[in-house]
């Protein structure tokens, strides 16, 4: 019998994320320092096989029907398709998020390997605004990786946009159009206070209701029943597709979270703002069994919090920034 990676609280933990690689040719605002990252050496990431181990143990064992894969940006990491099929041999529901900068190059072998869905980063649509954001001048270079992953038949292709007052949230109808225009999913991400610059503050957040009162000035949208998925979603009544908002601040859901994830350089959290880990990297390297590896992650989750806390007085932010804990 399958047995289940459950907290103190009845959450039954079954979406996992792997961060793959802590490297990215990106450095946006929200998430690396604007002097660039110190790397780990390659020795610290995990090794395809590792991954797999741990991925295997979470499946076999825990039910495990998700997985995630995200960086930095992972499609920095050499050979990824061959990861990719190792982990879609394990019949798990398998997705990447990408900045999708390289998707033009790796989208079709992606796809053949197993991947079934993409999420892509963008968050303008202004090539000067871009620029500024990311630090790289590549909105041609994403805007083909969107088609891209669109003609290797990824289905849904999502798009996420982090929104940011005085930023970009003036860009909101505009990528609702673009989102329906593409025959994408857009999900407007609240700005989360895991920016390696510590610039966040709550005023930069334009909350889910803000977002969704612009889209309604130009469209008539109707709720999704929600699922443990981090987003709200709405259906475009008029047929044109859906668009969603992930309210991590406004709204936290937390109560209904069913996630875990894992660093690339090994390390196990039980949420998106923990601020312990557990080493699992030192048991898949001193020869612990797969009982002990398996032992460690449920009583990391056991231990797993109520939830983050963010707009409280108590609340600590994580040591590590976005793109170390992968998103
Ligand atoms: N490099 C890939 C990418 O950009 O899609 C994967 C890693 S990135 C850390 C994962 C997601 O986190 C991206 O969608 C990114 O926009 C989002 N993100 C990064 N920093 C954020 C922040 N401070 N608040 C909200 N979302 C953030
Ligand atoms: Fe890189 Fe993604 Fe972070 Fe941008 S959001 S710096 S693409 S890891």
């Amino acid at each position: 019998m399958v047995a289940e990676l459950v907290d103190g609280f009845g959450r039954v933990h079954r979406d996992l994320r792997i961060s793959v690689t802590d490297r990215c040719n990106f450095r946006c605002q929200y998430c690396m320092p604007e002097e660039g990252m110190q790397w780990r050496d390659r020795a610290d990431l995990l090794t395809f096989e590792e991954i797999t181990r741990v991925a295997r143990i979470m499946v076999e064992r825990y039910g495990v029907s998700s997985i995630r894969l995200t960086g930095g940006e992972p499609l920095v990491r050499a050979r990824l398709p061959l990861l990719v099929e190792q982990l879609a041999s394990l019949g798990v529901d398998l997705a990447m998020t990408t900045n999708g900068v390289s998707l033009p190059l790796l989208a079709e072998e992606l796809r053949a390997a197993g991947l079934q869905r993409v999420n892509i980063s963008l968050d303008s649509l202004r090539a000067d605004r871009f620029t500024e954001l990311t630090r790289r001048d590549d909105l041609p270079r994403v805007l083909d990786g969107v088609e891209s992953a669109l003609a290797a038949g990824f289905d849904p292709v999502k798009v996420n946009v982090v929104v940011m007052k005085g930023i970009n949230d003036d860009e909101v109808l505009d990528f609702a159009e673009w989102g329906r225009r593409m025959g994408v999913v857009v999900r407007f991400i609240e700005f989360m206070p895991l920016d390696a610059d510590e610039r966040w503050d709550r005023s930069l957040v334009l909350s889910q209701q803000e977002i969704v009162a612009t889209l309604e000035e130009a469209y008539d949208l109707e709720p999704i029943e929600r699922s443990s998925a981090p987003a709200t979603r709405w259906r475009y009544r008029d047929g044109g597709g859906e668009v969603g908002v992930v309210a991590t601040v406004s709204e936290s859901f937390c109560e209904s979270c069913d996630r875990v994830r894992i660093t690339a350089d090994g390390q196990f959290r039980s949420c998106l703002f923990a601020t312990e880990e557990t080493d699992v990297r030192a048991l898949l390297r001193d020869g612990s069994s797969d009982d002990v590896v398996a032992e460690a992650l449920e009583r990391t989750v056991a231990a797993k919090w109520a939830g983050h806390q963010i707009d409280q007085v108590h609340f600590i932010r994580p040591r590590r920034s976005m793109s170390e804990i992968g998103g």
